[in-house]
């Protein structure tokens, strides 16, 4: 019954030649976050490329204690775990900025990116062995304790330390946290951080499929990433996207999904039915600069789900009034598909070839 499976939705394909004798590649790849995480980087010295790599990956894992509610130890298991206790969890500042941007997201989307859909995203199991179809009544009980405007965040100075600042969470009674569609773009940014702040110019960071791209690769003008082919295997692409200074974050259906009784179940939830999202969009790839003045990971994560789950009409009216935002959209409508390309990925966006569209009987609506 089940087909869970993780992997990144994009996929390198440029592999630099290293012929320049001082250009040197450094590059780790590791399990984490419940996904694998590859950092490769380039520059002159091989030891100090080596050791940004490390100081990112343990920034990484750090942050996965923090937020992880496969941990029983971690700030947001612990909040969950005791949601109405009084006076609210005293959390880290990470734990803290992600949950304000959370809400902040939340806001920004109408609540189509909830991080408060923790209670559902346990009872439907999805992506675990436990994975099952609640029955109407099962979920219905739990939607009036889904929603962000509902958690309370709370900054104070320390009383007995007044350089010290608190911050406190308060939930209320039945609300748990999920912040799975956002914390992976939140320790992207936070790993370019490090790497950027140990000197590497040169790097890419796939955290499962939320890509930082650092400067460019040697040689090359921008780093030449393949958008997967939702109706494609592992390594099929329809398009390469050439970036620098950018993350790019893609969300899809067909990656984490169950099938029952030929239904397929995918783990995007729409918060306001508390199902699965039904929506005509296979595939969202989210686009914005990154660098150290605008670290725009956690947000394109973020927004990655929310268009999902909004459909292609409402995600296309949220792109035209957020010009900074850049997408590609994949949709698919009585069985035809058709991509959508906001005006600043045309010039960066070349279409692998038109099997992708020829397959599936679609057509290439990129503007
Ligand atoms: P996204 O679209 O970015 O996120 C979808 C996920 O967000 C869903 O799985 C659900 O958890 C949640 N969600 C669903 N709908 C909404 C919505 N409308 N609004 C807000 N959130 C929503 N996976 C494991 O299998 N084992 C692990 O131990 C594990 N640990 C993790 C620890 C951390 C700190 C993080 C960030 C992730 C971990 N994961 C783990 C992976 C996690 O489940 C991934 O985030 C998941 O695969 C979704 O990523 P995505 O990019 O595919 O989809
Ligand atoms: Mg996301």
């Amino acid at each position: 019954m089940a087909a869970c499976v993780v992997a990144a939705a994009a996929l390198t394909v440029s592999h630099v030649s290293l012929s320049a004798r001082e250009t040197m590649k450094a590059e780790r790849e590791t399990f984490m976050l419940g996904t694998l995480i590859n950092i490769s980087a380039y520059g002159s010295d091989k030891s100090s490329l080596d050791a940004a790599i490390s100081a990112a990956m343990e920034e990484i894992s750090r942050l996965e204690q923090l937020f992880s509610v496969g941990i029983a130890s971690s700030e947001i298991s612990r909040i969950n775990a005791a949601p109405t206790l009084e006076g609210g969890h005293t959390v880290s500042p990470e734990t803290y900025e992600l949950l304000a941007q959370s809400l902040r997201e939340a806001e920004e989307t109408e609540g189509a990116f909830d991080p408060t859909v923790g209670a559902l995203v346990g009872l439907w199991g999805i992506g675990t062995d436990h994975t099952r179809v609640p029955d109407d009544f099962e979920i219905a009980e739990l939607l009036p304790d889904i929603g962000y405007r509902k958690v309370a965040l709370l900054q104070a100075l320390d009383e007995e330390d007044p350089s010290q600042t608190i911050y406190r969470v308060s939930l209320g009674k039945g609300r748990q946290l999920d912040l799975g569609a956002i914390a992976k773009g939140y320790a992207a940014d936070r790993a370019a951080r490090i790497m950027r702040a140990s000197g590497v110019k040169s790097a890419l960071l796939n955290l499962g499929g939320d890509l930082v791209a650092i400067g460019e690769p040697p040689k090359r003008r921008g780093w030449r990433l393949a958008l997967r082919d939702p109706y494609g295997g592992r390594g099929d692409y329809f398009a390469v996207i050439t970036v620098s200074d950018s993350v790019v974050v893609t969300s899809g259906a067909y990656e984490r999904f169950f099938e029952q009784d030929g239904v397929r179940y995918h783990h995007i939830l729409n918060p306001a039915t508390g199902r699965p999202a039904v929506t005509d969009l296979v595939s969202v790839s989210v686009v914005m600069e990154q660098n150290e003045a605008r670290e725009n990971g956690a947000r394109c994560d973020a927004l990655s789900t929310a268009l999902f789950v909004m459909g292609s009409e409402k995600a296309r009216a949220f792109l035209d009034k957020h010009k900074e935002v850049q997408a590609i959209l994949i949709s698919e409508k009585d069985g035809e598909h058709s991509v959508y390309v906001t005006d600043g990925l045309k010039n960066i966006v070349t279409y692998s070839d038109n099997a992708f569209l020829q397959a599936n009987g679609g057509k290439n609506n990129a503007r």
